[in-house]
C-alpha cells in the first residue's frame, strides 16, 4: 500500500475526521433547515395559493440545493404587497384620468372634458342646454346646471304659454257666446249669459 494511501486511512480513523464529518454534516443540516423557513417565507409573501406554499416547502425539503434552484425559478416575481400596491397606485391613476375625461360615445377614445368635438372621429360630444345655456354631454337628456330637458320646453315657459294662450282662448269663446245660448249651459256659460 502505497504511503499516502495509508495516511488516509489514519486520518479517517482519527477522532479529527469524525468532528470535521460531524460539523460538516450540522453545517450542511443548518444550511437545509435554512433553506427551507426562507423558502416557507418567501412562498407565503409571493403566493397566495396553499398548494404552491406547500409545493415549494416539500421540494426545498426532498431536494435541499437543487429545490431551491427550481424555487427560485418559479416563484412569482412580485410580492403580493408589491402586486397589491400597484394594482392600488393603477386604481387611483384611473379614477385621476376619470376625472380629467371621458369616452367618446361613438369611437370609445378618451378624451378631455374641455373638448366640444371628438379629435377622432369628429363626434359632437356636447350639447347646449335651449334654456340655460349651459354646456353638457351629448348622451344626457337633462341639462345638469338647470334640470331643463333636452328637445322640450321647461315647465315655466310651458305654463308661461298656456297663461299667453288662455285670454285669447277665452275671448274667442265669449264671441262665439252668443250663437251658442241654446246649447245646454253649463254653469260658466250660465254666468256670462245673465250679465250678457
Ligand atoms: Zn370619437
Ligand atoms: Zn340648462
Amino acid at each position: 500500500m502505497p504511503a499516502f494511501l495509508s495516511q488516509i486511512a489514519e486520518f479517517i480513523d482519527s477522532p479529527v475526521f469524525g468532528t470535521i464529518q460531524i460539523a460538516t454534516l450540522s453545517y450542511i443540516g443548518l444550511l437545509w433547515v435554512g433553506i427551507i423557513i426562507w423558502v416557507t417565507r418567501d412562498a407565503i409573501n409571493r403566493s397566495q395559493s396553499l398548494l404552491f406554499q406547500t409545493f415549494s416547502i416539500l421540494i426545498n425539503i426532498a431536494m435541499p440545493v437543487l429545490g431551491l434552484l427550481f424555487y427560485l425559478i418559479v416563484r412569482p416575481t412580485k410580492t403580493n404587497m408589491e402586486r397589491y400596491y400597484e394594482d392600488l397606485e393603477r386604481r387611483l391613476l384611473l379614477e385621476g384620468s376619470a376625472e380629467k375625461s371621458l369616452t367618446c360615445e361613438k369611437c370609445l377614445t378618451l378624451v378631455e372634458k374641455t373638448f366640444t368635438f371628438c379629435p377622432s372621429c369628429g363626434f359632437k360630444l356636447k350639447k347646449f342646454c335651449p334654456h340655460c345655456n349651459g354646456e353638457f354631454l351629448s348622451q344626457w337628456n337633462i341639462c345638469p346646471h338647470c334640470g331643463g330637458e333636452y328637445g322640450k320646453p321647461k315647465k315655466d315657459e310651458l305654463k308661461m304659454k298656456v297663461k299667453s294662450v288662455r285670454p285669447r282662448r277665452l275671448i274667442a269663446h265669449r264671441n262665439k257666446l252668443p250663437e251658442k245660448t241654446a246649447v245646454p249651459a253649463t254653469e260658466p256659460l250660465e254666468e256670462t249669459a245673465q250679465t250678457l
